[in-house]
Order: structure tokens, then sequence, then C-alpha cells
């Protein structure tokens, strides 16, 4: 199969729809919240395919049932298992997130702190993450972008994925995991971590509120004059 390519050609269309988008929600955004990377590095591997509201609660019971990291990684699996939970595959979960911890634990001389990560250029921070299991792009964008790091990277959900695709952002087959490098490449160089962020966050709006994955309310759209989704057969525009 062909690699995905970047198309450049689309970058001022995304900056067009990010400052249509940007004032219909209202940027800048606040971080909804402000974690250390690491537990944010737990958080986003508990809210895999789980609700927010599911994973948020998993996190909880996480670190109110063990003191330390290190007593998430020695104890019993299973009783981290019952920690976790509310999210969803908490079977596959515990082991995982154990896994990681033994590896950073490692990896840290059992400092526990991923604060080095800042001082690293982000592409090498990236990899750093992604060397551990089940780390994608996602999740090391999220851990970068969403800790108290404040890093300039660009998570890709579900909805932030619909959305570039019907844009023409990217193309309708690009997977998830390749639309990280290609839409963070349409971004300015220039843009700082706000940007990059308040950029998935309307992104993702965009999707929950107006761009749903069945029947899109294209006829109430902001960026309907950029949508060839929109104003094709398949949109209502
Ligand atoms: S015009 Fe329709 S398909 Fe295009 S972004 Fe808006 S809601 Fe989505």
């Amino acid at each position: 199969m062909a690699r995905p390519t970047l198309d450049l050609a689309q970058r001022p269309r995304a900056i067009a729809v990010h400052d249509r988008l940007c004032a219909e929600y209202g940027c800048p955004i606040p971080y909804f919240h402000s974690l250390d990377p690491l537990s944010e590095l737990v958080s986003s591997l508990l809210s895999h395919r789980t609700k927010n509201r599911d994973s948020g609660r998993a996190f909880k019971q996480l670190v109110a049932q063990f003191p330390t990291w290190e007593a998430v990684r020695d104890a019993p699996t299973a009783a981290v298992e019952r920690a976790i939970a509310p999210c969803t595959w908490p079977e596959q979960k515990a082991p995982r997130i154990q896994q990681v911890l033994r590896l950073v634990g490692e990896k840290t001389g059992g400092d526990w702190s991923l604060d080095f990560l800042q001082e690293l250029p982000v592409p090498e921070a990236r990899a750093w993450l992604e060397a551990l299991p089940g780390v994608g792009p996602k999740t090391s964008a999220a851990v970068l972008c969403f800790s108290h790091l404040r890093g300039r990277a660009l998570p890709v959900d579900s909805h932030h994925h619909r959305v570039a695709q019907r844009l023409g952002l990217i193309a309708p087959t690009t997977a998830v995991g390749p639309a990280h490098a290609l839409l963070e490449a349409l971004l300015p160089e220039d843009w700082t971590a706000q940007q990059v962020y308040d950029h998935h966050e309307v992104m993702m709006l965009h999707g929950q509120r107006c761009c749903f994955y069945k029947k899109p309310a294209c006829d109430r759209c902001a960026v309907l004059h950029l949508c060839p989704y929109g104003q094709g057969p398949d949109g209502q525009g």
C-alpha cells in the first residue's frame, strides 16, 4: 500500500479552518488538566477506547489505591486490574501499565520523572515514548501536549481524524496513526504549543458538536465553505 504523503497545498485551508473554528469555539482553550508526564502517560493508556468519564474514574482509583508508581509496578496484577476496572479491557491494560512502569523505572534510574522530555526536541521525545510498549503517536502527543510539559505536539483522536478527512486535509484512506505527522506538518512552524493544542481541541469539538460520524450537520457548519465533503453529494450543504 502506498505511504500517505504530505500535501502542503492544504496548509492555507488548514489555517482557514483553524481560524474559523477558533472563532466558533473560542480560542485559546484552557488546558483541561496539568498532570506530570508519567501520570499523563498512564492516564492516556487507560483512555484507549474508553469514555473520558470512565478512564478518569479508573485513573483516580488507581492513584488512590497505590501511593506511588513503584507500588503500581510491584502490585499483584489482579489488584491493578481491580483498581482500573471502570475502563475498557482492564485485564489487558493492567499488565501493560505494569510493563511500561518497569521500563520507565529502569530508564529513569528509579527517579520516575519524565520531565527530562522537555529538554529534548519534540521528535526525540516522541521517539523515546513510542519505544515503550503500547505507545503510539496519539499517546506520545498526548503526553507531551496535555501534561505540564505543554509540548508542541498534535494529538489526533477519532473526531479530529474524521473532520480532517472530510475537510480534505488528509486523504480519506489515511489511517489515524500516519495522520498525526501529516496533520502536524500542515500547521505553521512558528505556531506556539497553545495554538497546536487549540487546533486539536477545535477539530475534536467540531467532530463532537457538528461533524458527527453519522449525519454531519453540514447545514449549520462554520466551515462548510471550506469542505468538499459538505458541498458534495454526501453532504447536506
Ligand atoms: S461541512 Fe459537513 S462534513 Fe464538512 S466539516 Fe462541516 S459538518 Fe463536517
